[in-house]
C-alpha cells in the first residue's frame, strides 16, 4: 500500500509573484515575511514580494534575520517578537534556511509551545499558512512538510511542520547564486533524488519524480555551474520535484552522515551529503543492487565519477579519526536508518567517512 499527499499549489515562471500576487489575497490580510540577511534583498525576491503584498493592500512586517542552518534560539527570538500579534499568513523567502524557519514560527505564532517541543512532541499542530519563494535551487523545502533547525546542543535536527500552502518559484532569483552556492545547492537536490530513490519508502509515484529530477540534473547541472540561466532554471524543477520526493520518502543515512559536516565543519549541507552519498550507496547496493545500478547509469556510469567531475571533492575537511568514531556512533542512532537499504554498521560508517573525506 502507499499514499501520495504533496498538497503545495506550485507555481513557477518569470515574474510569477508579481503576476500572480492576487492568489496571496486569500490568506488573510496581514503577513509575516522571513527571510535572510542579504541575499533576498539583492535578487528581486524581497521586493516582488513586498510589491505583491501593497498591491494588494495586505499589511506585512519583515524578519530578515534567519541565519544559515537556523538555531532554535533565532527562532525563540522571531517567536518572542511576533506572536500574539494577529498575522494571517507567513512568507518565507531565501534558501532551505529560512523557509524551514518559516514553517516552524507559522506554527509557532498560535500554538503556544517552545520549538523544542515539535521535534518531541509527535501531534497535529495549528499553523498560519506558508507561501514559500525559494531562492536556491537545492533543498525543495517550498514542497516539503520538513524543517530542519539547530538545536540548542548544536544538532541539526529535522521534523514535521506544515506543507507550505503555496510556493511561487520565479528562476530569476537562482540566475544571482554564486557558483559555489550552485554546486552545493544543486547538489542536495540531487541527493534528495537518489535517495528518496534508494529509501525503503519510495513509492511509484515518488520513483517517477526522483528518475527525472537525476536526469534534469546530470544534464544541467554542470552548465548551472558554468552559469546558464536556463540549466538553472532546469535545476529549480529538479529541487522541486526532488523535494516532492522526499515529502513522501525522507532522507537517508547519508543525510544523517551531512550533519556533524555542516555543524562542526562549517560544510555548506548540499556539499557534506554530496560527498559522502556515492559512499552510502556502495553499502545501500547489498540490499538494492538494480536501484544503485539505475542511479549511476543515470549518472554516466558512476555517481562518485560525476561530482568529482562538478569540482566536490576540491572541499577539503580536516578530521580525526576520533571525530569519526563519535560522528559514526552518532549515524549509528539516526532515525535515517530505519528506512534505508543496507546493513550499516558503525565500522562502515567510518570507512565512508574516511573515503569521502580522503583521510
Ligand atoms: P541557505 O542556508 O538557505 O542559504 C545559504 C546562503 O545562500 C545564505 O548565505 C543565503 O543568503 C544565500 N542565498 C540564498 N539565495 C540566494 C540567491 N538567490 N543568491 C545569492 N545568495 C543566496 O541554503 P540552502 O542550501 O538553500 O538551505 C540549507 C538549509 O535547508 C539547511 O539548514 C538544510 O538542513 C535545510 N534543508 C531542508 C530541507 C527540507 O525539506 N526542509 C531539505 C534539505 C535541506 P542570506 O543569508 O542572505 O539568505
Ligand atoms: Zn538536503
Amino acid at each position: 500500500m502507499w499514499r501520495f499527499h504533496m498538497p503545495t499549489e506550485v507555481f513557477f515562471g518569470e515574474g510569477v509573484v508579481l503576476g500572480r500576487g492576487e492568489l496571496l489575497t486569500k490568506f488573510g490580510k496581514k503577513a509575516l515575511i522571513v527571510t535572510g540577511r542579504s541575499s533576498s534583498k539583492k535578487n528581486g525576491s524581497l521586493d516582488d514580494v513586498i510589491g505583491a503584498l501593497e498591491k494588494f493592500g495586505i499589511e506585512y512586517a519583515v524578519f530578515d534575520e534567519v541565519e544559515e542552518n537556523p538555531s532554535f534560539n533565532s527562532v525563540r527570538k522571531a517567536v518572542k517578537e511576533y506572536r500574539g500579534i494577529g498575522f494571517d499568513f507567513v512568507v518565507g523567502i531565501g534558501g532551505g534556511s529560512p523557509l524551514d524557519f518559516a514553517k516552524a514560527l507559522a506554527i509557532l505564532l498560535v500554538e503556544d509551545v517552545d520549538v523544542e517541543d515539535l521535534y518531541t512532541e509527535n501531534r497535529r499542530w495549528r499553523a498560519v499558512p506558508v507561501v514559500a519563494v525559494p531562492t536556491t535551487a537545492g533543498t525543495g523545502s517550498e514542497v516539503t512538510q520538513l524543517s530542519v533547525l539547530t538545536d540548542d546542543l548544536g544538532n541539526k535536527r529535522g521534523c514535521q511542520t506544515v506543507f507550505p500552502a503555496l510556493a511561487f518559484l520565479d528562476p530569476r532569483y537562482v540566475y544571482h547564486l554564486s557558483e559555489d552556492l550552485t554546486l552545493t545547492t544543486g547538489v542536495d537536490a540531487l541527493c534528495h533524488a537518489v535517495e528518496g530513490f534508494l529509501s525503503k519508502r519510495a513509492t511509484p509515484p515518488s520513483d517517477a519524480l526522483a528518475l527525472h529530477a537525476m536526469k534534469i540534473t546530470f544534464e544541467n547541472l554542470p552548465k548551472a555551474l558554468r552559469g546558464v540561466n536556463e540549466a538553472r532554471q532546469n535545476m529549480l524543477i529538479a529541487s522541486n520535484l526532488a523535494g516532492m520526493v522526499i515529502s513522501q520518502t525522507g532522507t537517508t543515512i547519508a543525510h544523517a552522515l551531512g550533519y556533524p559536516l555542516t555543524t562542526e565543519k562549517s560544510v555548506r549541507h548540499g556539499a557534506a551529503t554530496g560527498m559522502v552519498l556515492p559512499f552510502v550507496i556502495e553499502v545501500m547496493k547489498e540490499e538494492n543492487p538494480e536501484k544503485v545500478h539505475k542511479v549511476n547509469e543515470i549518472f554516466g556510469g558512476n555517481l562518485l565519477v560525476f561530482l568529482e567531475s562538478l569540482g566536490l571533492y576540491k572541499i577539503k575537511v580536516d578530521v580525526t579519526e576520533d571525530e569519526i568514531a563519535r560522528w559514526a556512533e552518532k549515524a549509528m542512532k539516526a532515525k535515517h536508518l530505519a528506512h534505508t537499504p543496507g546493513a550499516f554498521t558503525a565500522e562502515k560508517i567510518a570507512k565512508i567517512y574516511k573515503e569521502a573525506l580522503k583521510t
